[in-house]
């Protein structure tokens, strides 16, 4: 294999076919090329470049893993080293493609008739078409497995869906929005796709966010809106449903993360070695070096954590528990790593212009969503235990 990336200490690329590779070298190159060079001012402005998102569909990445949209079969390894090449130059960027290629494709993927995969996957994957995933309300965040207000009500062939999402990434220009609503005759979550412009759904962008700046949340209100039944994911019947896509998606999390350490690792170990202080690069002070040393010590450990639930998924043994302690384990050590390096540039690590100081203000999103620490251990913890500690 070529040396894809120096961050990968323990060469888990040897993992990759081929043909994967090339595809990830490509999505490296599109990212150097096309992104690094406008994040920080896209990022300051809080602005999205939604233009990007057919050309890296081209990539033929997006989405990766469904029959209906690829010629051929990818790993889970792949799919989420895709994920961690688009963070390790910008995480706001992996989200906005992870929404709509993570969440809103996997809802569709599992949850969705043959006829809804067939619709909707392909011009997804061909990046014609952009979703998002409408989980997280006003008043449920992490108790949306019980807590979900919005409610969904059928008459006929048609539901009407009232409520209020937040949070919601990409929903402001988003082609088809995913929501999750109780069915009032059943009290159990079903899945609904709502396309751009259906009457009663509107989308407000949350301002003055200071993680992710550059993906565009909404607070969605739903007020009457019409579904039709042909419309509503077909093979969701409960939350239970729910829980298998962000089994998959959280897993996607931890490879953003990984790849968001990744990203200021390596800008503070260029800096480091061109700053001078007391005569010498500070990158030859044995502080400096500890600082360096550690975040390599997670950037690989959360590596091997990655790959390994990845290739669980590919088994098919792959639990719950399993994504959420990797989530849990990777933002932590993230977290700690984006603050290292921030660290280890001094004054500089806080502003854009270094290349650090996004990350770690990115970092704070990343350790929050799809699950924030707290309820990733206590899956895990009920995992160990048998007791569901969460009320
Ligand atoms: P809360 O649930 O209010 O939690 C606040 C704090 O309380 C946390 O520290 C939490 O761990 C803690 N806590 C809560 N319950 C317990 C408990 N039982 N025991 C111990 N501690 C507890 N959602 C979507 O549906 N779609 C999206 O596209 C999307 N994108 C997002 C993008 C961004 C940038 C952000 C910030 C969020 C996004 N989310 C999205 C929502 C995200 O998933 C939620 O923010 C997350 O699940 C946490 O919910 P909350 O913010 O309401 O926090």
């Amino acid at each position: 294999a070529t040396d894809l990336l120096e961050a990968d200490f323990y060469a888990f690329q040897d993992l990759l076919t081929p043909a994967e590779l090339k595809k990830a070298l490509a999505v490296r190159e599109f990212m150097e090329r096309e992104v690094r060079p406008i994040a920080d001012d896209y990022w300051e402005r809080a602005e999205c470049p939604v233009h990007l998102f057919k050309p890296y569909a081209q990539l033929g990445t997006i989405g990766s893993g469904w029959a209906e949209t690829q010629g051929e079969e990818t790993s889970a390894v792949f799919r989420g080293w895709v994920g961690m090449e688009t963070a390790r130059v910008d995480s706001s960027f992996c989200t906005f493609i992870g929404v709509s290629g993570g969440l809103a494709m996997t809802s569709i993927g599992i949850g969705g008739s043959a006829e809804q995969r067939e619709t909707w996957l392909p011009p997804m994957a061909a990046g014609d078409v952009i979703g998002a995933f409408g989980l997280t309300e006003p008043l449920a965040g992490s108790d949306t497995a019980k807590g979900l207000r919005t409610t969904a009500t059928r008459t006929g062939d048609t539901w009407v869906l009232d409520g209020a999402k937040r949070w919601i990434g990409n929903a402001t220009f988003a082609d088809v929005v995913v929501i999750w609503a109780k069915d009032t005759a059943d009290d159990q979550v079903k899945g609904f796709l709502v396309r751009k412009g259906t009457p009663g759904f509107t989308a407000t962008k949350i301002e003055r966010k200071q993680s992710l700046r550059i993906v565009q949340n909404a607070d969605i209100v739903l007020d009457g809106v019409r579904v039709d039944e042909a419309d509503r994911l077909q093979g969701i019947n409960s939350f239970r449903d729910v829980a298998k896509v962000l089994r998959i998606t959280r897993d996607g999390v931890s490879w953003q993360a990984l790849g968001t350490m990744i990203g200021a690792y390596e800008a503070a170990v260029a800096y480091t070695k061109q700053r001078e202080q007391f005569g010498n690069p500070i990158a030859s002070y044995q502080l400096i070096q500890d600082k360096l040393a550690t975040a390599y010590g997670n950037v690989t450990a959360s590596f091997a954590m990655c790959v390994r639930v990845a290739q669980l998924q590919d088994l098919g043994t792959q639990k719950d528990a399993h994504a959420a302690m990797a989530k849990a384990f990777v933002t932590t050590r993230m977290r700690e790593t984006v603050a290292l390096c921030r660290e280890a540039c001094g004054g500089n690590g806080i502003t854009l212009d270094h290349g650090v100081a996004r990350f770690f203000a990115d970092a704070e999103a990343v350790y929050t969503f799809e699950g924030t620490k707290d309820m990733n251990q206590l899956i895990v913890g009920r995992a160990i235990t048998g007791h569901a500690a969460f009320v």
